[in-house]
């Protein structure tokens, strides 16, 4: 029998499990979906890559000596245990090493064949110097510090598609930015763009007005969008802050940030995409990268669907949707 390898690799690790016990995040998700991609033939174990933790000096690109030093020694205070809002453990440390290192690895494999998905990963709500929602370390942020530190490129771009704004990414690449005029909007019911940038990454993040971080710190782009927003408005808004962005600014690596939690049924969300329209939306950020001819490397995010099995099949969507735009089956 014929195998059908994918265009592109796919990093994985059994070792991305966060023990957080019962959570609302859902620390089996990674398991989940390696098992479903292999059981519904999507991949096979020639697909996937095992990555190794990043190292120190690699964490320290993106996090201050202090903060690293804290959770080496596991000498967080209480106060930023619960900002972190997991509970903190040595395992939990190397869990977040382990995912910087597969966000490196889908990086260099991204550079090389255009694409590459960590099955894990993007968390976007870790800072320089502290970790929140559930997020300690920028795995996105090193990785980007990591291929331009070895000059594999000197500018990225995030486009960050959590329902949650990405606090931590805007704050990290913050740099020196120049307030820029804001987009039009057709009426003020419409979401709220705002829109300033300066530095060698450009940020992107379309997420809900209405929800955690309560501060937001200014993206390169955002696109605050109000509750409730369906597939059809979604896809026009994500559509508009790419080729706003892109219109803006050439990067050499686009770092897709595939949250789950847009979706109707999920439980820290307030958006209502539909199965069909997040995979909509991965074919969109995908079209968009490959007409360009910009490497995209993905990660997952959140995913708090009241059925856990809805955020596998989101995330396994996301594999297929990449297929189907790098795969040679469009030619059709
Ligand atoms: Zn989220």
């Amino acid at each position: 029998m014929e195998s059908y390898m994918l265009p592109f690799k796919l990093i994985y690790s059994d070792g991305y499990y966060l023990p957080i016990g019962q959570h609302v995040f859902p620390a089996e998700k990674y398991r989940r979906i390696h098992q479903r991609l292999l059981e519904t033939k999507v991949a096979d174990a020639s697909d996937f890559l095992t990555p190794q933790p990043a190292s120190d000096q690699d964490i320290l690109l993106v996090h201050k000596p202090d903060y690293v030093q804290k959770l080496k020694m596991g000498t967080l205070s209480a106060q930023e245990e619960l900002q972190l809002e997991v509970p903190f453990s040595p395992e939990l440390v190397h869990a977040f090493w382990l995912a910087a290192g597969g966000s490196i690895l889908a990086a260099q494999h991204a550079l090389k064949d255009g694409a590459a998905v960590n099955i894990g990963g993007g968390f976007h709500h870790a800072f320089s110097d502290h970790g929140e929602g559930f997020c300690m370390i920028h795995d996105v942020a090193v990785a980007i510090r990591r291929m331009q530190r070895d000059d594999k490129i000197r500018t990225a771009m995030t486009v960050d598609c959590d329902v949650h704004q990405g606090n931590g990414t805007a704050a990290i690449f913050a740099g020196t930015r120049i307030p820029s005029d804001p987009l039009p909007s057709q009426h003020h019911s419409t979401p709220r763009v705002r829109n300033a940038h300066a530095g060698d990454v450009f940020t992107i993040s379309l997420h809900q007005h209405n929800n955690y971080p309560p501060w937001k710190p200014p993206s390169s782009i955002d696109v605050d969008l109000p509750d409730g927003i369906g597939d059809d408005d979604y896809l026009a808004w994500l559509d508009h802050a790419l080729s706003s962005g892109l219109r803006q600014f050439e990067p050499e690596l686009i770092c897709y940030i595939a949250g789950a939690d847009p979706y109707e049924q999920d439980q820290l969300g307030g958006l209502s995409l539909t199965l069909e329209g997040l995979k909509r939306r991965d074919e969109l950020v995908f079209r968009v990268a490959k007409a360009r001819g910009i490497p995209v490397m993905v990660t997952y995010a959140g995913g708090y669907a009241r059925n856990v099995e809805d955020t596998v099949t989101i995330h396994c969507n996301t594999v297929i949707a990449a297929n189907q735009v790098f795969g040679d089956k469009q030619a059709a």
